[in-house]
């Protein structure tokens, strides 16, 4: 018989940050079996349907024989021609769809596997803190040293280049990006992806930048791609994915462009570890791509007008926070004498509402919490009333 004690996790495993989510979790629950109504703003999850066009053309690729075989494991020509057109259009930057493009399980999954292709055991990877998780676990998964490139407010939530001690920088091999930023809602310009290009060139870095909100955006603000910048394309690597503009966050794809050497060792790692996505998804996301785009404009809408429903509750509630450009996030500065994680308590026991703490995203993040706005019009009408009567009660 089996002792209880005999499987012990990986030493990757054992590696990994507590998941400081789940305390507050926990905490939500215990609210809500007391039957207080909690208002979840922690979870950035888009809450609205997929365009139906898209959905119909899932449904109709149902219906073609051999829809259940093995898909191409890097994505269907159709597909990589539509990621590569679709970048045209949005950024007039020219890939070619044979070599420049890969299909992926979603964003995250590009980003979970580029380490393993990038870096080896002892390489330098230098990340964003705070960072969507997987930015940092890739990097221990794959056995790398994750290097911290801090995104300090004064700065403008983009890391400082010239920061990054020299011995570092010729230590590293990968350097990850994520513009717009979750979660600081940071945005990046041109002359900052250029400045990221020169860095990567002198130092023989790869670039790994993920596009992921490059569609939710505000007041015409204007979200470049890092092709934009000569001479990314020999060192970079973005990935795009569907499920924020299109509202497929469940249907799991999306793809990464770029310099084809970098696109080639990312598909070699997933070729031996995935089969790619589900055709008849590939060829919704073909729809989604090329098809009638007035879903994306509606979209921006419905965000803006809820971003500004959360500002007004936040401003009542006297919170310091810019105004997001781009994203579904606020990233709120947490009031004197709080914690990321006591404030996020306060929020939950004072007015019912979840939020996510900073410090769960990374070091840099203390000190913040982050409000998402993937929820409906109502909730966020009755969060900005709770919010107002915040300052009251402290
Ligand atoms: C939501 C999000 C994604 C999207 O991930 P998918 O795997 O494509 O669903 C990617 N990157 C960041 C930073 C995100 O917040």
């Amino acid at each position: 018989m089996k002792n209880k004690a005999q499987f012990e996790p990986s030493q990757r495993l054992k590696e990994l940050p507590p998941y400081v989510f789940a305390e507050i979790e926990a905490k939500k629950k215990a609210l809500e079996e007391k039957g207080i109504e909690i208002i979840d703003l922690g979870r950035g999850d888009p809450d609205l349907p997929t365009p139906p066009h898209i959905v119909q053309r899932l449904a109709e690729a149902l219906k073609t024989p051999h829809f259940n075989r093995y898909p191409s494991y890097v994505g269907i020509t159709e597909f990589r021609r539509a990621a590569a057109r679709w970048y045209k259009k949005r950024f007039d930057v020219s890939l070619d769809p044979q070599t420049e493009v890969i299909s992926l399980i979603g964003s995250k999954e590009g980003v979970s596997h580029a380490p393993m292709a990038y870096i080896d055991q002892g390489d330098i990877a230098l990340y964003p803190d705070p960072c969507f998780p997987i930015f940092y676990t890739s990097i221990l998964f794959a056995k790398g040293k994750p290097y911290p490139m801090p995104l300090l407010e004064e700065n403008a939530f983009l890391p400082d280049l010239g920061k990054i001690p020299q011995e570092v920088a010729e230590r590293a091999k990968l350097i990850s990006l994520n513009y717009p930023n979750n979660p600081t809602t940071g945005v990046a310009t041109k002359e900052f992806f250029s400045e990221v290009v020169r860095f990567a060139k002198k130092y023989h870095l790869a670039v790994l930048q993920d596009l992921a909100y490059s569609e939710i955006f505000y007041d015409g603000h204007y979200v470049p791609s890092i092709f934009e910048v000569d001479g990314a394309k020999d060192v970079a690597v973005e990935s795009h994915s569907l499920s924020k503009t299109y509202n497929m966050a469940g249907w799991r794809i999306g793809f990464a462009v770029g310099n084809a050497e970098l696109v080639n060792y990312l598909s070699l790692v997933k070729t031996n570890i995935d089969v790619g996505i589900f055709e008849p998804i590939q060829l919704a996301g073909v729809e989604a791509l090329e098809g009638d785009q007035t879903g994306v404009d509606e979209l921006r809408k419905v965000y803006q007008r809820r971003r500004d429903i959360l500002v007004a509750g936040l401003r009542e509630a006297g919170l310091t926070f810019n105004i997001p450009q781009a994203t579904f996030y606020i990233w709120v500065r947490v009031p004197t004498g709080h914690t990321s994680a006591s404030f996020a308590d306060h929020l939950l026991d004072k007015v019912g509402i979840m939020v996510t703490p900073g410090h769960g995203f990374g070091k840099s993040g203390e000190g913040y919490v982050r409000f998402a706005f993937t929820t409906p019009d109502e909730d966020l009408t009755e969060a900005a009333r709770r919010l107002a009567t915040l300052k009251k009660g402290v």
